[in-house]
């Protein structure tokens, strides 16, 4: 059974990148998969896929049509795209299976999926749920949460974009690979660190907090007191169980360093999403 994956994250972090990255790397271990994409607003998209969105939608007339601004475009195309999700399903089951008129096609191994730039459009509409939870009911389905490494290399915006992915953990309750990506540009190594070393991320915040010339009273404690540091510390007890339960991978999508790694990851992921997280759904459904 092929294992699904799910690339989402902020817009610019480079899931239409780190999907091309990904695509090319099983085509030369000709094992081809099969490529979904559903970003409506993509101009140019860097691969072939095999369902395009924009084959069944235009989202330029549907803003004109129902008088929509970008962000509605895009929800409105996939809610049209939404209502053919059966068909969807029905050509990835045929593609899952061998095929009696030809034997020699080998069924695919992985189906990879692209979302829209703007990822609240996906994790937090309706569509983008039936979409979701119809492939998790078909296959085993990961979520590969993609992060701009540079940008993510202060506490503050290091700690919002972990609880936003816990947050899209919680809503779509898929396992989660999260993938520190453009490190070529900035190297992963202190995230890691954050992520397991609560005293290393202490000691980072405290910095920070020094060195931001609105903040931190001059001898003062740091982010250690106060409101901010009492909600603060409660914030990484929670991460530090969100935390434990992901893979984290560092890749480069420009130059393709730790492709291999993120599909170690995948495989660790697929099966614990056989183990623990199917029986769940069944059981909710
Ligand atoms: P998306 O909106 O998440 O699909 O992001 P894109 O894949 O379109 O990438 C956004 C920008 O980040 C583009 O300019 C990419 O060239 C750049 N980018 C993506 N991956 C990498 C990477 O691994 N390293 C570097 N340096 N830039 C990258
Ligand atoms: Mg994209």
């Amino acid at each position: 059974q092929p294992v699904t994956i799910v690339c989402v994250g902020m817009a610019g972090s480079g899931k239409t990148t780190f999907m091309q990255r990904i695509n090319a790397h099983l085509h030369a271990k000709k094992e081809p998969p099969y490529v979904i994409n559903l970003d409506p607003a993509v101009t140019h998209a860097p691969f072939q896929s095999n369902i395009d969105i924009r084959d069944s939608v235009n989202y330029k007339k549907v803003m004109e049509e129902y008088n929509l601004g970008p962000n509605g475009g895009i929800m409105t195309s996939l809610n049209l795209f939404a209502t053919k999700v059966d068909q969807v399903l029905g050509l990835l089951e045929k593609r899952a299976a061998p095929d009696p008129q030809n034997p020699s096609r080998k069924p695919i191994k992985h189906i990879l999926v692209d979302t829209p730039g703007q990822i609240e459009v996906f994790v937090w509409s309706a569509s983008g749920s039936i979409l979701l939870d119809s492939l998790a009911s078909s296959f085993p389905t990961v979520i590969a949460y993609i992060i701009d490494t540079p940008r993510t290399s202060s506490t503050s915006t290091f700690m919002s974009n972990m609880l936003y992915a816990c947050s899209i953990l919680y809503k779509t309750k898929l396992p989660m690979i999260l993938v520190f990506n453009k490190t070529d540009a900035k190297d992963a190594t202190f995230a890691k660190e954050w992520m397991t070393d609560y005293e290393a991320f202490q000691a980072a915040l405290n910095e920070d907090e020094n060195n931001n010339a609105f903040g931190g009273q001059e001898g003062g404690e740091g982010v250690g007191s106060g409101y901010m540091g009492s909600l603060l510390n409660s914030m990484s007890l929670m991460l530090e169980e969100f935390y434990a339960h992901l893979n984290v991978v560092s890749v480069s999508s420009l130059y393709g360093t730790g492709i291999d790694e993120f599909f170690e990851a995948v495989q660790e992921k697929a099966e614990e999403f056989r183990r623990d997280y199917q029986p769940e759904r069944d059981r909710v459904r």
